[in-house]
């Protein structure tokens, strides 16, 4: 049986991962509107991961006993200026993230809920790849700033990533 502090926090996260999906769904619906197709396929990817991350927590809870209860999800920034405005974005976004799986798991360690912590370590390793994802793209967004043909060049890169990969 889950405990209720960590219910509560696991609830939370559901709103948080769901909040993520809506937010990445924004920045796709800039690249469409600026024809960087890639980019918004990116986007979608990140958007579909974020629903999945969504529904561990939600399971988790049930394998464990507790009740899902969803909470309202804020509206996302919808107005962008630029790629490098929104990976900027993205990346403090999953710091943030971060920083909210690790007091889940702080929670769960202080419950002594080895099981929740098991489950945590995913995320924990999920978020270094999203940290590590978000800052590489900007990176390369800000060597190429105002550089056409080589933003071009990244949308056709970001263009391949698949669903279920990276
Ligand atoms: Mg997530």
């Amino acid at each position: 049986m889950i405990s209720k502090p960590v219910l509560d926090a696991m609830n939370n996260q559901g709103k948080h991962e769901l909040y993520s999906a809506y937010l990445y769904l924004s920045m796709a619906a800039y690249f469409e509107s600026e024809n960087l197709l890639g980019f918004a396929n990116w986007m979608y990817i990140q958007a579909g991961e974020e629903q999945e991350h969504a529904m561990k927590f939600f399971h988790h809870i049930y394998d464990r006993g507790g009740k899902v209860s969803l909470q309202a999800i804020d509206q996302p920034p919808v107005a962008f200026k630029s790629a490098e405005e929104i990976f900027k974005l993205s990346y403090e976004h999953e710091q943030k993230v971060t920083g909210l799986i690790n007091t889940i798991y702080q929670t769960a360690a202080v419950e002594k809920d080895v099981a929740s912590q098991v489950f945590l370590n995913w995320f924990i390793d999920e978020q270094v790849e999203e940290e590590k994802n978000a800052s590489q793209i900007l990176d390369l967004l800000t060597k190429i700033h105002g550089h056409v043909g080589a933003l071009y060049q990244l949308d056709h890169q970001l263009g391949k990533r698949k669903a279920g990969g990276d």
